[in-house]
């Protein structure tokens, strides 16, 4: 049984002021909250006071990025040192807008992958494809690069720590969703690359996540597909009630 996790990607959203005060009512809705992996993911500047917040509760706090360096001139970057210094135990990697507007790389990604896990950070790796790749009928072809690339020399055994979210970027803040088939096909497929690389035991343990315009009224239905293991959530996490409602919709 894997357990489900549900992130909050709250992008380039939210001074500390509003981040504070978002992270509190998360907390007052799922401070408890066991049955589901809760991780909230503001930007850099409000790390350090949402993991005040979360502090002592069952909500972790992860980053939107990483550097694959480990320190030194790299103007504008953080390393894996100074998140964990916040209490940070999740970064998100290789998200579709890093891709298409900073040019990230599969080499790249896979550099931060293995730099985090190897920090003892818990990669969410993010894959998925443009709408023309789907209706040229790339789909297939492209996330599967985009997995074996990503996780290129991950051993077996750190499948258990890192998450893998399948995003296809059409569905990314357009209000369209993949349908609860699309995303299990693509979540199966996913699954069948990661037995074929690392082997049965890493593909039955690794957790991925849907992600796409997920919201209340369609969460239950996503998260109830046997490949869906949670969902990373753009949009309706700046919202803690759709947030929270989400997060009960996979117990
Ligand atoms: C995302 O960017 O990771 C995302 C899923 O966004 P949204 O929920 O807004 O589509």
């Amino acid at each position: 049984m894997r357990k489900k996790i549900i992130a909050g990607n709250w992008k380039m959203n939210k001074t500390v002021e509003e981040a504070v005060e978002l992270a509190t009512a998360v907390k007052r809705e799922l401070a408890d909250c066991t049955e589901v992996d809760v991780v909230l993911c503001p930007p850099f500047t409000a790390l350090k006071s949402v993991s005040d917040v979360v502090s002592e509760t069952q909500i972790a706090v992860g980053s939107q990025n990483m550097s694959s360096e480990d320190e030194g001139a790299y103007t504008g970057e953080i390393c894996h040192t100074m998140l964990k210094e916040l209490f940070v135990r999740y970064v998100i990697l290789g998200h579709s807008e890093r891709r298409e507007y900073y040019k990230e790389t599969d080499e790249w990604i896979n550099k931060k992958v293995i730099k985090a896990l190897e920090k003892n950070l818990r990669p969410i790796l993010c894959v998925g494809e443009t709408l023309e790749e789907r209706e040229s009928g790339n789909m297939e072809k492209v996330v599967e690069l985009q997995v074996r690339e990503g996780l290129k020399g991950v051993s077996a055994d750190a499948y258990t720590e890192l998450v893998i979210a399948y995003e296809p970027v059409w569905a990314i803040g357009t209000g369209k969703t993949a349908s609860a088939e699309q995303a299990q096909e693509v979540h199966a497929f996913i699954r069948a690359t990661v037995k074929d690389m690392v082997g049965a035991e890493a593909a039955d343990a690794v957790r991925i996540q849907y992600g796409g315009s997920m919201k209340p009224a369609n969460a239950a239905e996503l998260l109830g597909q046997p490949d869906i293991d949670g969902g990373l959530i753009g949009g309706a996490a700046l919202d803690a009630g759709s947030f929270a409602e989400i997060v009960k919709a996979g117990m």
